[in-house]
This record gives structure tokens, C-alpha cells and sequence, in this order.
């Protein structure tokens, strides 16, 4: 590996501008020391930074490129797409194939709103079922991350746990108080917390299978009670499947429970890399929208034609037997990293749904937040740096997931494997 003296200079340049060095605070590197490497281009299943090292890339952006980088139909589209021109502020008929896609693939959207992040998309959501029920309570997770809007920014994971801040400083007391906090997985919370404030409560948002505090797959039991209680107290129930839509199963985290949510929202893959996010849901609700009804949500840029084309050009190339195809290799991949962790003697727990993987410095069971704080961070960060130095670039904290690609090679996969086993002897 070539020194990474490129990265470091262009680190403290950005530093200037930038604070902490970046525009997004997982980025920095901060938990794991060091300083990020800065990307000059990606192909396929790798990276290459600006010293000229390559790697092979399971962050993917934090999930988008599901196809890998660079991949030539969705470039060729975007080549085509960005001579026509960029934005126009008025419909065109990308937006309304984009849709078609989505409710296709993803049923129970039967109306949506195109917006340009996940964070836009849940913000959106939560304001939507405040509106359509007239009640202001909503009730999130611990652990679970669903962006940086004020009310869900409360005990969220992602960065907002990496950094240990559990509501961030400038969000209003009172917002904080209508936000309602639970464990994951935790069913007679749930029910207790419906059984006291049920009536109270617009929504319950729920990460299905969480991604954000590393893969915790929802039990059965637990998504089944969410369910049925907000039903039963005229609840809303989101589903944010911004990260696990079209990454936990080609048709969501939903088809895999067989539950059927009142919204849902979208983001990452479905703009192929490109910035889209998506809510939507039954038609009665989404309807209550303006212009056609009276609930605000607008946009510059939403349904933007190069992010649609982004969209379209990646889910057009998705299909069942590709989700085989990906699923067998993290199968490989994590069978194999189990094998060295035992080999080695480290104890670690490892979790994979669809195309998402993670791993836990931690005996296990690993079912919630608590659990994942239970991990060794500071083997973690060690073992970070020590896969850097072998071309390997993983999600660089617990908190966070993994990724695969159809690009991924058997060779990219052993490798990998290999680099986890040096690691361990290394550092065990
Ligand atoms: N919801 C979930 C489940 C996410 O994982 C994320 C981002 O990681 C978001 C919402 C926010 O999306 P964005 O970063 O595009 O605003």
C-alpha cells in the first residue's frame, strides 16, 4: 500500500472549509483515528484513492451502488440523460416511470413523492401521519436511525451513536418530548407504551431490519405487534426501508415478513447513486398531499431527471435471480469470516439479511442497541485500519453495515476473508 500522504494533505485542506473535514460525520474516520481516504474513482466492486491505492468496497456510499461503481448502463444513461439538460422545475414522464418501477416492485407504495434524500423522505412521512391523524406523538427506536430531522434525531444510531450524542444539541425539548423511545425488539414495551399513550400517537417508525446500529434483523413477533397495535389504536405504521429497500430483499424488508406497512419510505438504491429519496403508501393518505389535499411537503429539485434516470437505469437491472446471485456471496463471505474468528480464538458475532452484513466484537446475542454497545470498539478500530492496509474497505464503525454488489468477484471475496484472518492473528 502506498502511503496515504495525498488523503492526509487533502484532509487538512477540507478541514478548512469543511468542519471536522467532511459533510458527513461518519466520514471523518474519527472513531477509528486516522484520516479518511479521499476517493478519486471507483469500478465496479473498487475504490481508488487520490495516492493511487485500491481497495475493495463494501461501504458502496453507505449502501447506493448496488450495482458497483461506475456501472456502464447507468452511466451510459446519465450521459444520455444529462445532454438534455438537468432540472426544469416541471413534470416529466422519468418521474411517473421511476413510480411505475417502485409500486411494482414495492406493492403496498401505491402513491408517492419523490424527494432527494432519506432524510427528506422520513421527515415527510412523520408529518404526513401527524397531519393525516391529527395527533403529534411518534414513536421511533432506540438504535435506529431515520436521518437528521429534529424530531427523529432521538437516540438514533448511525453517527449519532458512533459519537455517543443521544439527542444532538439543538433539537427543541419539546419535539424531543413528543418523540417516544423504546427498545428494538422489545414487544411488551410496545404494548405498554400503546396501552398508556396509544390514542396519542401518530406513528410508529420502524427500521425492519435496522441498519444503523449494524445489522439487527426485526423479529417476526415484534414487527407482527407493530402492526397490531398501531392498527388498533389508529396508528400509522412507517416503515423506513430507506437503507433496507431493495438491499434486504428485491422487494424490501416487507415481502420478507409479509407485513404490509401505511407508508414506506426510500432512498439509497433507489436513486442507483444518484440523490432520491421516496415516500409513500395507501392512496387515502398520500392524497391528503398538496396540491391535492393540505398537507405541505415540496421540492427544487425533487424527481429530478438525472437522479430519476439514476433510479430507473439501476432498478431496471435488478431481478430476483441477481438477488441470488449477491445473497450466496455474503453467504461465502460471512461463512468464511465466522470460520477465521473461530480459527483465531476472537469472539464476534455476525449478522447478514439480502445483501446486508456486519460484524460485532462481541460474543453475542446481538438483538439490540444495548447489546452492539457491549462490543469491543477499540479491537474494532484496530481491526479497521488493519483491513485498510490490506485493500479491504469496510464500514468504518459497529454502528454502521456493510454491503454487496453484483460486481462483487470470488476472488474480491477471498481476499476479504484472508485479510479478516491476518487481521485476527495480527491482532488477537
Ligand atoms: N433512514 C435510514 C434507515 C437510513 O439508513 C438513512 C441513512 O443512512 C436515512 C434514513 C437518511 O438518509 P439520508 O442520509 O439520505 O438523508
Amino acid at each position: 500500500m502506498n502511503p496515504t500522504e495525498n488523503s492526509k494533505n487533502a484532509y487538512i485542506e477540507a478541514s478548512k472549509y469543511f468542519p471536522g473535514g467532511v459533510n458527513s460525520p461518519v466520514r471523518a474516520f474519527k472513531n477509528v483515528g486516522g484520516n479518511p481516504l479521499f476517493i478519486d474513482h471507483g469500478k465496479g466492486s473498487h475504490i481508488f484513492d487520490i495516492d493511487g491505492n485500491e481497495y475493495v468496497d463494501y461501504v458502496l456510499s453507505w449502501g447506493p451502488l448496488i450495482l458497483g461503481h461506475a456501472d456502464d448502463e447507468v452511466v451510459k444513461e446519465l450521459k444520455g440523460a444529462v445532454e438534455k439538460g438537468t432540472s426544469y422545475g416541471a413534470p416529466t414522464t422519468l418521474e411517473t416511470d421511476l413510480a411505475k418501477m417502485i409500486t411494482s416492485i414495492v406493492p403496498s407504495i401505491e402513491m408517492m413523492r419523490m424527494v432527494s434524500s432519506g432524510t427528506e423522505a422520513t421527515m415527510s412521512a412523520i408529518r404526513l401521519a401527524r397531519g393525516f391523524t391529527n395527533r403529534e406523538k411518534i414513536l421511533k427506536f432506540v438504535g435506529n436511525y431515520h436521518g437528521h430531522s429534529d424530531s427523529l434525531l432521538v437516540d438514533a444510531g448511525s453517527g449519532v451513536a458512533t459519537f455517543d450524542i443521544n439527542t444532538s444539541p439543538g433539537v427543541p425539548k419539546d419535539l424531543a418530548y413528543d418523540t417516544y423511545t423504546v427498545a428494538y425488539n422489545d414487544i411488551d414495551a410496545v404494548k405498554e407504551l400503546f396501552d398508556n399513550h396509544g390514542d396519542e400517537i401518530a406513528c410508529a417508525i420502524v427500521e425492519p431490519i435496522a441498519g444503523n446500529m449494524g445489522v439487527i434483523p426485526g423479529t417476526q413477533a415484534f414487527l407482527d405487534t407493530l402492526r397490531s397495535e398501531t392498527t388498533k389504536h389508529g396508528s400509522l405504521l412507517i416503515f423506513d426501508e430507506v437503507m433496507s429497500g431493495f438491499r434486504a430483499a428485491f422487494h424490501g424488508a416487507q415481502s420478507l415478513y409479509n407485513i404490509t406497512p401505511d407508508l414506506t419510505t426510500l432512498g439509497k438504491v433507489v436513486g442507483g447513486g444518484l440523490p432520491v429519496g421516496v415516500f409513500g403508501g395507501r392512496k387515502d393518505i398520500m392524497s391528503e398531499i398538496t396540491p391535492a389535499g393540505k398537507i405541505y411537503h415540496a421540492g427544487t429539485l425533487s424527481g429530478n431527471p438525472l437522479a430519476m434516470t439514476g433510479g430507473i437505469s439501476t432498478l431496471k437491472q435488478l431481478n430476483d435471480d441477481l438477488y441470488a446471485q449477491m445473497i450466496g456471496k455474503v453467504d461465502t463471505l460471512t461463512e468464511g469470516i465466522k470460520k477465521v474468528a473461530d480459527q483465531n480464538n476472537v469472539p464476534i458475532t455476525v449478522h447478514h439479511v439480502g445483501t446486508m452484513w456486519s460484524y460485532f466484537f462481541n460474543a453475542g446475542p446481538v438483538n439490540n442497541f444495548a447489546d452492539v454497545q457491549k462490543s469491543d470498539q477499540k479491537f474494532f478500530a484496530k481491526f479497521f485500519n488493519e483491513l485498510i492496509k490490506q485493500g479491504i474497505y469496510t464500514a468504518p464503525s459497529e454502528f454502521e453495515t456493510n454491503f454487496m454488489t453484483s460486481k462483487h468477484t470470488d476472488g474480491d471475496i477471498q481476499k476479504t476473508i484472508t485479510a479478516f484472518d491476518v487481521a485476527m492473528k495480527k491482532l488477537r
